[in-house]
Order: C-alpha cells, then structure tokens, then sequence
C-alpha cells in the first residue's frame, strides 16, 4: 500500500487505531511534537516532548540491557555521526543508496515507485485519484554535509543513512581493546538521516530518525545457526512487548529481493491501521561488509582463530530496528478507548504500555487537595518513589479526573493518601488496565512497585 495513505481497517474484533489519534495524544500530552513548528515545520522531523523523552530512553535502555547488558558475547559503542566519506563509496550507499519516485499528474501526490500496488503499476495510475503517473525519477536518500571552514578546500561528506557503518567502521578496535572473541557481535543505537521522498505516517518514516543495530559476527560454519538464533530471540523480543501478539510475523524477502551475498533475510512486520510494514530486518550479509571496507580503506580486517589459527574474514548476521517505529508501533498497540462500563461511568482512553516502558511509573494523589496532612503524607511519599522510577504528584481536579490522566498516559500504578492513611498509613494502590485497588502499608509500596516496573526478559 501507499505509505502517504491511510486505511481504518479492522481484523477480529479489535479496531486498529487511526494514527491521528496518536499524533493528537502525542501532542496534547507532550510525547512528541512537530520540529520547528512555529516556523511551519520540517516534513518528516519531529521533537520528543517531556513524556516522550521518557518513553524513548526506557525503549532504548531496554533494547542495550537485553541486547548488550545481557550477553556476555556483546558489547556496544557509540559512533559519530559523520565519518569519512569514502565509508558510504565501500557501503554501496553513494552509488546505490537511491528511491525512486513518481508524482500523479492529477492530484499531484507523490509515491515511491517500489510502494505502488502492482495493479498501479501495471496500469501507470494512482492509486488515490486514478490519475496518470509521471516516469520515475531517481533520487539518492544520503543526506550532504561538508567537514572545513575554507570554500574550495572543504570536505565534502555525508550524515551517516544508517547507523551500523560504524560498527564495521570500529570491529577491529573492539576486537583488539576488548577479550572478544569469533563469535561475538557489537550493538549500536544512534541517529540515521534520509532524505526520504515520501515521509509520513507520522513517525513511521522520517528524514532524521534512530536505529539499533546487533551485528554478530561469526565463522562461516556457524552462520546459519546463528542466523537462527538472532532471527528467533528479536521476534520473542518484539512479541514481549506488545499486546496484539497476532499482529507480529515474520516476513521473507522474496529472491528478487535478496541482496546478491544474502541466503536468505526476513522483517519482522507489524499490523497496524497502514499495513504490515516492516519494523526490524534479520539480515545475512556474510562477509559482504569487512571485505568492501579491507577492500576500500586497503586495511586487512580479516580475523585469526586463536586457536586453529585459522584466517577469514567473518560472516555477519544483522539485526537492524528502529527507537522510533517501536515508539510507533508501542504507542498504536497499547492505545485503547474503553466506554463507560460499570467501574468507570465515563469512559476512559488508556495507554496500556508494557510497565517497564510506561514513561511514568507511579502518580501519588492527595485524596482532596485542602487538607494539609494528606498533602504532606503524599508529597513525602512522592519525593522517596521519584529517586527510584519516574513518580508524579498531582493533586489538581477529583480523584477520577487524576486516573484518567494518568490512564491516558500509561502509568501503571496511582497511589491515593486518603483519611485511612492518616490513621494506619495504609495506602490505596490502583492499578491502570484491571482498574482493581488493594490497600498496602506505606513503607512496602517501594519494594512492590519495584518488583512491578522492573526489566523482565526472560528470553
Ligand atoms: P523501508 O523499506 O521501510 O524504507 P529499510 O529496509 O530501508 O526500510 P533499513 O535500512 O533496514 O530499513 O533500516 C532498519 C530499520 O530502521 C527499519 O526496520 C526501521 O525500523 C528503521 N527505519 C528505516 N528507515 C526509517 C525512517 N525513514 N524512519 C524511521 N525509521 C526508519
């Protein structure tokens, strides 16, 4: 399908969400805004709000702790975003890094050729008007930039279109500072740039975006089994944090799709309001990379078996995600508008985010905002959650008004100080999705929202 169009489409009984009604709570409750937006905006570039930099530093430390933290036969760097030019001449990426694009005479909408229906293409229209369609045109996605202050002896280079050249850019390095060793792989996460002809659908595709990246390196011998391995623990990943587990598959890329050194490579898609659409690739690409850059930079990056003393260069197997279509995607999973039923007489929109990634754990709620002792008891309870997990105080408006601000939000967890608190510091503790409550002693609700918010990966 078009990626400039949208479809309400519906399978079983749960409708998927608009992506408006995304961009509007994102907006509203400040998860994400559009970049320069009191100059009329950049297509395709956007600012996390104070709730979305919460969102996105939790997706990001989960991704590092479970791909990196985790496994001992992992480790991480962080790259620049600008490298030397000559890195994108051994990627492929100056010469082949290119989308092609045709424009609706009629409406004038413009698509990416390789998006059109095929029926579209057959027939030369558009898929929104019907209209005749333009010749493709070529466009490189590479975005331009220059190293040096002097005209004429300036460099000219580009911001990296993907993030993962650094890290066949620094594999020597790590292989010779660190006790790594074949097979091992190097995680990355970090800003890509695209000068994407056809951004839209809000975060989905964007000119300035985030990537993560594993790439394992491995013996020949061993990459199929590795393959396998990466290809099964992302998709129990992914399935892990989401609720509409029937909307995650896998997706082989056909034969014409398969890069010339790849065996085979799968996405794995996500079903939304636009489609299937990939959300993280399972690559094979051998020794495709560290050949190119020997063959490129003229350094022999091939590797020798400490105890075989055999010689190669390593095959590697990828895994390349993105921060912000999780982000997407996490956010049009959990969205959820409840009517009225009989424990909440007006109805409620509910964020109902995996915990550990709620950009805010707990809120603690005065029961009435006049009465000074529970105001005190809250803000004081308050001020010992916020050193452990995001935590928020929030006596403005009734207690029902504050859970459906927080519902809306995702946190999972509201802690009201009522009269009974004052007596025998019991606390009322509700949870978000069940809306049931239990009543605790004040100084256990640490160690049982801890236990409630904590990374859990057991995979
Ligand atoms: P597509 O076919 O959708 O253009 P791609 O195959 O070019 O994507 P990769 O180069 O494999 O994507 O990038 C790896 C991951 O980076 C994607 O799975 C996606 O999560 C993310 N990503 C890629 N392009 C964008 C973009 N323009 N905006 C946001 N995220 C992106």
């Amino acid at each position: 399908m078009a990626q400039t169009q949208e479809q309400t489409v519906s399978t079983g009984d749960t409708p998927f969400v608009p992506i408006e009604k995304i961009v509007s709570l994102c907006k509203r409750r400040g998860f994400v805004y559009p970049n320069s937006e009191i100059y009329g905006g950049v297509s395709g570039i956007y600012d996390f709000g104070p709730l979305g930099v919460e969102l996105r530093n939790n997706i990001r430390r989960f991704w590092w702790w479970s791909m990196v933290q985790t496994n001992d036969n992992v480790v991480g760097i962080e790259g620049a975003i600008i490298t030397h030019p000559r890195v994108w001449e051994a990627s492929g990426h100056v010469e082949n890094f290119v989308d092609r694009l045709v424009d609706c005479k009629n409406c004038k909408r413009r698509f990416r050729y390789d998006h059109l229906p095929e029926e579209n293409v057959r027939q030369n229209t558009c898929p929104v008007c019907g209209g005749e369609l333009t010749e493709p045109r070529t466009f490189n996605l590479m975005m331009e930039t220059y190293i040096g202050v002097v005209e004429g002896e300036r460099m000219k280079t580009y911001l990296r279109g993907e993030a993962s050249q650094n890290i066949y850019l620094d594999y020597d390095n790590v292989l010779k500072s660190s006790r790594m060793a074949i097979p091992y792989g190097i995680c990355q996460i970090g800003k890509a740039f695209r000068n994407e002809v056809t951004p839209g659908n809000f975060l989905f595709r964007q000119r300035e975006f985030e990537q993560w990246d594993l790439q394992f390196f491995v013996h020949p011998s061993q990459m199929q089994q590795w393959f396998d391995y990466w290809r099964e623990r992302r998709f129990e990943w992914y399935k892990g944090i989401i609720n509409h587990k029937d909307r995650l598959r896998f997706r082989a890329h056909g034969p014409d799709e398969l890069a010339h050194y790849a065996k085979q490579a799968f996405d794995i898609e996500y079903q939304t309001v636009i489609g299937w659409q990939e959300w993280e690739g399972i690559h094979w690409r051998q020794d495709w990379d560290l050949s190119r850059h020997s063959q490129y930079s003229g350094q022999d990056l091939s590797y020798t078996d400490p105890e075989t003393k055999e010689r190669y260069i390593p095959w590697i197997v990828e895994t390349s995600g993105g921060v912000d279509r999780t982000f997407l995607n996490l956010l049009l999973d959990a969205y959820e508008e409840e009517p009225p039923s009989g424990k909440d007489k007006e109805g409620r929109t509910v964020l109902r985010l995996n915990p550990m990634l709620a950009p805010v754990k707990v809120a603690v709620l005065p029961l009435q905002k006049n009465k000074e002792e529970l105001v005190t008891t809250a803000k004081e309870l308050h001020s010992k959650l916020r050193r452990l997990m995001v935590s928020q105080y929030d006596d403005v408006a009734n207690i029902g008004r504050r859970y459906r601000r927080q519902d809306e939000i995702g946190t999972p967890f509201c802690v009201t100080i009522d009269f009974t608190t004052l007596e025998d510091q019991t606390v009322t503790i509700r949870e978000r999705d069940s809306m049931s409550q239990i009543r605790l002693h004040m100084n256990e609700v640490p160690a049982y929202l801890l236990e409630r918010v904590r990374w859990d990966y057991s995979v």
